[in-house]
């Protein structure tokens, strides 16, 4: 099997039980050491409840993303420009930065819009940054999804647990999550340096957190904004005015 990275050829490292009945082969690339399971032909079943039921973390996720996405656009982006939660679920984050005051909307191929409905992404939004919370292990195809975002704004931030090393075994990793099918691509740092390469975009990181832009931004300066992340977001907070009565005022017309 080829990485569908970096095209190199890959090699099977151990078996697991996906959705608790089919047997499925993971294959890790000697080169960008993206580990990726066989091709999934599971995933229509996979997403039958594309949020599984067996997620207890969504709402203290949601939260916490909140305030490093907050913080994030207070360093380095424009706070007035539109933004996009991809893959965003229930519409949680979407909601929780619109009450902030950020003009955040919504896209997602397989959830229903719980939380933002009225604010779905429309193809003419400039989009200033997307987010893309816990969404890169559920991509078949992360070159071609990420040259889809891409087209859609210069800039991501996205969390991404990295692989821990040596490879765990799957059993030995709660982040394979095989009983739900969902998750089949897992990054090592190297797998997302040559994605950063691959599209030319200035890559930083701090521990889960991970953006790729077209921004000169230093490494050192994003690791002091996550750090900081609480007292950023508690001090924008107070001058921000939330669109909570804009949007319920925008939903009675459209
Ligand atoms: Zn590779």
């Amino acid at each position: 099997m080829k990485c569908n990275i970096c095209s190199s050829e890959c090699n099977e490292v151990f078996e697991g039980k996906i959705l608790k009945k089919y047997d499925v082969k993971y294959y890790l690339c000697p080169i960008c050491k993206h580990l990726q399971t066989e091709k999934p032909y599971w995933l229509n079943e996979a997403y039958l409840n594309p949020i599984a039921k067996e997620d207890t973390g969504i709402l203290k996720r949601n939260y916490d993303n909140r305030i490093i996405t907050s913080a994030v656009i207070e360093g380095f982006f424009n706070s007035d420009l539109k933004f996009l939660d991809y893959a965003g679920g229930w519409g949680i984050l979407t909601r929780l930065m619109r009450d902030d005051g950020y003009d955040f909307v919504w896209i997602d191929k397989y959830s229903e819009n719980l939380f933002a409905k009225g604010f779905e992404y429309n193809k003419k939004d400039k989009i200033e940054l997307i987010t893309a919370f816990e969404v890169l292990e559920h991509l078949e195809n992360p070159l071609h999804e990420l040259e889809e975002l891409f087209q859609i704004s210069p800039n991501l931030l996205f969390s991404q647990p990295l692989l821990p090393y040596p490879i765990p075994k799957i059993g030995n990793w709660w982040y394979y999550t095989p009983e739900t099918g969902q998750h089949i691509s897992f990054y090592d740092k190297t797998t997302l340096k040559y994605l950063a390469k691959y599209f030319n975009k200035n890559y930083v990181f701090y521990n889960d957190f991970h953006l790729f832009s077209d921004k000169t931004i230093s490494q050192k300066d994003f690791s002091t904004i996550i750090k900081n992340s609480y007292y950023i977001y508690l001090k924008q907070t107070g001058k921000r005015k939330s669109k909570i009565s804009e949007d319920l005022e925008y939903l009675k017309t459209h």
